[in-house]
């Protein structure tokens, strides 16, 4: 049991365009057994986790997606199975990063209105409620809206390029930072989708190897954006350290390509996650 396993989602709570209760029905149309839901820098669709579980019997895992920077680099750690307390560094450092997102997206859209048609009205419409974490692809809705864009991906290739002219940056904390402050909220540490880190010639595998020094606990590994070689790259370092091994979809809705369970876990990585899990959160079982 529990062999179909996707350590990575996401609902509208951040840039996914389902609602989490739709995102476990898919996840069952998709028969998995296991959905971890990660959204971006935010504990908010954990509460519906336990209705979705009942109504899908689909097992959920509790996780976030944070957000770290280092040198200008977007770093993304997944923290599974963490205190969700917000009197936690992890919980403070998140704040910073949505009060910043929010500040970035309204900057933006001011930039981009100078050549576009667009308001901070039209992204706003994009967003499915007040705590919802705001990032690009609300701003990629509102112009495929606007029949600026086809589509999300097309506008993150053309308007909201992070080297375009109407690129922001927000507030993030370094990826040892969150690495530490996930540990001691007692959750475990999955590098996200780091497959960039070793392709690109200034986002350094010595990040990486940082990274593990600061106590990272794993890597999805089997994720979209690796390929092949790059995936037994990462096995190997994975294997070397005794880290832990993950795959997830990262779906997105109909905001992303990626399908529930294109990627998986293996169960005995579920199992090591949960044992190394010191917060009290764990698996909701149907
Ligand atoms: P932000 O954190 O606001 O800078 O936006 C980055 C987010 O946009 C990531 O979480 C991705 O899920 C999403 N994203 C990045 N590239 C694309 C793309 N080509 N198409 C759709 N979504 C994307
Ligand atoms: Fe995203
Ligand atoms: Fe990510
Ligand atoms: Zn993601």
């Amino acid at each position: 049991m529990s062999d179909r396993i996707d350590l990575h989602s996401h609902s509208t709570c951040s840039d996914g365009t389902e609602g989490v209760a739709d995102l476990f029905e898919q996840a069952r149309r998709s028969r998995l057994d296991v959905l971890a839901l990660t959204d971006h820098d935010t504990v908010d669709g954990w509460a519906e986790l336990p209705a979705a579980v009942a109504a899908s019997g689909v097992a959920a895992l509790p996780g976030i997606e944070v957000s770290a920077e280092h040198e200008s680099l977007s770093v993304h750690v997944l923290a599974l199975l963490v205190d969700p307390d917000e009197s936690t560094v992890l919980g403070e450092e998140m704040a910073l990063s949505r009060a910043s997102r929010r500040d970035r997206a309204r900057r933006m859209v001011e930039l981009i209105a100078a050549d576009h048609p667009l308001t901070w009205e039209d992204v706003t419409a994009q967003v499915a409620g007040e705590q919802t974490v705001i990032g690009r692809p609300h701003i990629a809705d509102a112009l495929v809206a606007a029949g600026t864009a086809e589509n999300r991906s097309a506008a993150f290739g053309s308007i909201l390029s992070s080297d375009g002219p109407y690129y922001v940056p927000y507030y993030a904390p370094s990826p040892v930072r969150v690495i530490e402050a996930i540990r001691a909220a007692g959750g475990v540490s999955i590098a996200a989708h780091p497959g960039s880190l070793t392709r690109g010639a200034n986002l350094p595998i010595e990040l990486l190897e940082a990274m593990i020094a600061a106590g990272l606990d794993g890597i999805e590994v089997d994720h979209r954006e690796h390929e092949a070689p790059e995936r037994a790259a990462l096995r190997e370092i994975a294997e070397r350290h005794d880290l832990l091994i993950t795959g997830g979809s990262d779906f997105h809705g109909t905001g992303k390509p990626n399908q529930l369970g294109e990627n998986l876990t293996a169960p005995r990585m579920l199992e090591r996650v949960r044992e190394r899990a010191t917060s009290g959160t764990d698996l909701l079982l149907p």
